[in-house]
């Protein structure tokens, strides 16, 4: 996969993906809440990825998620010395076993919690996400308390370091 790097703010177009969740989100009656640190976050990010990595996401956040809310918020942070964007996606779903958790990236598992669900998809969208964000050099963390929500935080590095073999190409 390559990355087609783009040098901008990721704010508001972060803010316009979000946007396109505002009908599912009073269809279900789940709040969507969007909130930004910054008015504006410079960095070196594939806008594409990062639209499929907050597309699936959301997508999972309204679908294991009947009551209360969605929340995504934006902004600075640091890990390994270097300065990053830190995107969190936060709901107050169906959650996950514990148990489960450290298998929800490999490529189709589904979680006991969700196998009732109608459009239950095929078990691919946390693995790709976890793919993109690799890509972009970044970290991926999943918090999540079944029958509480679940919590997802993202860190890329506002600056792309482009290596060797990726100069190459
Ligand atoms: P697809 O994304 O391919 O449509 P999927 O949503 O089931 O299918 P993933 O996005 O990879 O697959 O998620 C894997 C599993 O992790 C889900 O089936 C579900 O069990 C669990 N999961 C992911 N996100 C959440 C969430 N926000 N709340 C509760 N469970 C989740
Ligand atoms: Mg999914």
């Amino acid at each position: 996969m390559d990355i087609d790097l783009r040098r901008g703010n990721i704010v508001p177009f972060v803010s316009e993906i979000q946007k396109s969740f505002v009908s599912l989100s009073l269809r279900k009656g789940v709040a969507l809440k969007f909130h930004a640190d910054e008015e504006s976050i410079n960095m070196d990010f594939d806008p594409d990825k990062i639209e499929l990595i907050f597309f699936n996401l959301l997508s999972n956040a309204f679908k294991f998620t009947d009551n209360g809310e969605v929340n995504l918020r934006i902004g600075l942070a640091q890990k390994d010395g270097k300065d990053c964007c830190k995107l969190v996606v936060q709901d107050t779903g169906i959650g996950i076993i514990e148990e489960q958790i450290d298998k929800v990236f490999d490529r189709f598992y589904q979680s006991e919690n969700s196998r009732w669900r109608k459009n239950k998809g095929t078990g691919i969208g946390l693995a790709l996400v976890k793919d993109l964000v690799d890509l972009h050099q970044g970290h991926i963390d999943l918090k999540s308390i079944s029958g509480v929500g679940t919590e997802i935080t993202i860190l890329l590095p506002l600056e792309q370091e482009i290596s060797d073999t990726q100069s190459e190409m």
